[in-house]
């Protein structure tokens, strides 16, 4: 009989673990003992770590967006369908079209961020987390002649922890670069009293601050903004003015997860920290934005995971007890500004020491946008990927 694996989300995550079945089971799935689908809403793939450089014109659209279908392996069989229920306890998943059912679950389907869930954060504050609000954001960077800029971050978790942090660094350079530094204010908002989840990242980050004269504005915990006054309100009782803001939203996870009522309060779904499985389910792995575990929802880490869960699957298949496991590995780029950047290399065992600045982690980061494509989606080098 032949086996079923069920990805669900074809973004970072479920590329590159669709990819990696196909490889590892290329033989039975030629002699038809295997079969791999791939359930993914958009026909579009993203590279979301382009958002980011968008507003400050290192980044464009074409290296943003390119078609699910040519990244995958021709035996990955892709079913462009919104997934509207995921049933573990029978062993399917609907679509708005259809019923699959399947022997092994991956889901993959990421975090959603979402500005409804803060009063006012629609109208008076701008993101980068979407292709869309990322060009907006460009086009009144370009327009901005000076004022108070505040970045902040309107609740954990959220996805690529240091991207606002290098969205300050590159819009004070931004500036610098534009002879507009003296006209423009920067103040940063963090929920946390530190400015990074991790301590060693935050001093390290906190000294560029100082030296750079970006204000840190800590335990502000963003509850509404005033797009008539320009002000940002905190839990705290706190508030700041702005020109110009540019907040993270909330995140939750996936409106399939929620739905399906097998997420917690957030839509993320409970996960076995080292072998991935949907706890309770041997048949269901959770990779990507989509756990619950207490580690930085990344690009790197869906790679990470893929390659785990790929390989745990095609042991149970081949019949041999699953070997891999997953240890927290997490590797980011943080840039300090354009032509440096720090890298960040962590798991759940060894806090990050992260690299004093230099020219080569910014490069392999710029070139990273092209080879995200050709190597890290097509499962070439798993592992490699940031
Ligand atoms: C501005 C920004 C910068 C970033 N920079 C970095 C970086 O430098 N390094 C790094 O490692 N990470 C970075 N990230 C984070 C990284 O992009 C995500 O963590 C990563 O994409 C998560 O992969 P995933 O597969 O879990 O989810 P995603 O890649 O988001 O994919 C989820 C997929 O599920 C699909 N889906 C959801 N619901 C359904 C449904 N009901 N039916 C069918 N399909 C569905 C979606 O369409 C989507 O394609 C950045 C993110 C942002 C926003």
């Amino acid at each position: 009989m032949t086996k079923n694996v069920l990805i669900v989300g074809g973004g970072t995550g479920g590329t590159i673990a669709a990819n990696l079945l196909s490889y590892k089971l290329r033989e039975e799935i030629r002699r038809g003992e295997v079969r791999i689908q791939l359930i993914e809403q958009s026909k579009r793939h993203f590279y979301q770590p382009a958002y980011l450089l968008i507003p400050f014109g290192l980044s464009e659209v074409s290296e943003a967006v390119k078609s699910e279908r040519e990244l995958l392996s021709e035996s990955v069989e892709l079913i462009t369908e919104r997934a509207t229920r995921i049933n573990v306890e029978d062993r399917f998943v609907e679509t708005e079209k259809g019923k699959y059912t399947y022997d092994y679950l991956i889901i993959a389907t990421g975090s959603v961020p979402d500005p409804s869930q803060v009063q006012g954060l629609s109208e008076g504050a701008h993101h980068f987390y979407d292709l869309d609000s990322s060009l907006k954001l460009e086009e009144s960077l370009a327009k901005f002649n000076g004022g108070k800029i505040v970045v902040g971050v309107a609740g954990v978790p959220y996805k690529c922890p240091p991207a606002p942090l290098e969205f300050t660094f590159l819009v004070e350079d931004y500036f610098r670069r534009r002879h507009m530094r003296n006209k423009v204010e920067i103040e940063y908002l963090y929920p946390l009293p530190r400015v990074f989840p991790i301590e060693s990242v935050a001093d390290f980050a906190y000294n560029i601050m100082l030296e750079r004269g970006i204000k840190a504005n800590l335990l502000f915990n963003i509850e509404s903004v005033d797009p008539g006054k320009k002000e940002i309100i905190s839990m705290e009782g706190d508030s700041t003015k702005y020109d110009l803001a540019v907040i993270i939203p909330p995140h939750r996870g996936a409106d399939v997860i929620i739905k399906s009522g097998i997420g917690d309060k957030g839509g993320w779904i409970p996960t076995d920290r080292y072998t991935l499985n949907m706890k309770n389910y041997d048949d269901v792995y959770v990779i990507g934005d989509a756990t619950d575990l207490p580690i930085s929802k990344a690009g790197s880490t869906a790679d990470f995971e893929a390659s785990v869960v790929s390989s745990r699957i095609a042991d149970s298949i081949r019949g041999i007890k699953p070997r891999a496991v997953y240890d927290g590995r997490v590797m980011c780029f943080l840039l300090s500004k354009i032509g440096e950047g720090s890298l960040l290399v962590f798991d759940y065992e060894n806090p990050s020491k992260p690299v004093k600045p230099n020219f080569f982690c910014y490069w392999y980061k710029m070139a990273y946008n092209r080879l995200y494509w050709n190597i890290t989606a097509r499962a070439l080098l798993p592992g490699f990927g940031v």
